[in-house]
C-alpha cells in the first residue's frame, strides 16, 4: 500500500498518468510522487515515443508477417501510430 514518505499518510490524490508513471499527491502534506504502473506490463512503441501498459495496446494484425523469425515477440500495436510495441525490460541497475 502506498504511503507518504514525508508524513506516512495513506490519503493520496491521483493526479493522473505520465507515460508509464502514475502521479499521486499526499492529501496531508502535499508531498507528491510518481510511481511506476505495474512495471511488468510497461510497453513502449518501437516507432514513436508512446509508452503505456499492455492493456492500452491493440492486437497485432498479421503478426507473423511483421516480425523477424528470431526477433522479440511484440506485445501489441501502438494505439498512436500502429507500429509494433514491445515490453520494456525492468530497469537494470546502473
Ligand atoms: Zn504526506
Ligand atoms: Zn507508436
Amino acid at each position: 500500500m502506498l504511503s507518504c514518505d514525508q508524513c506516512g499518510s495513506r490519503q493520496f490524490i491521483a493526479l493522473g498518468t505520465l507515460g508509464t508513471l502514475e502521479h499521486f499527491r499526499c492529501q496531508s502534506c502535499g508531498w507528491d510522487d510518481a510511481i511506476a504502473i505495474d512495471r511488468d506490463n510497461c510497453v513502449a512503441c518501437d516507432s514513436c515515443e508512446w509508452t503505456g501498459t499492455h492493456a492500452d495496446l491493440n492486437d497485432v494484425a498479421d503478426l507473423w508477417e511483421r516480425v523477424d523469425e528470431d526477433g522479440p515477440e511484440p506485445d501489441g500495436e501502438c494505439p498512436d501510430c500502429g507500429a509494433l510495441a514491445y515490453r520494456q525490460a525492468p530497469e537494470a541497475a546502473g
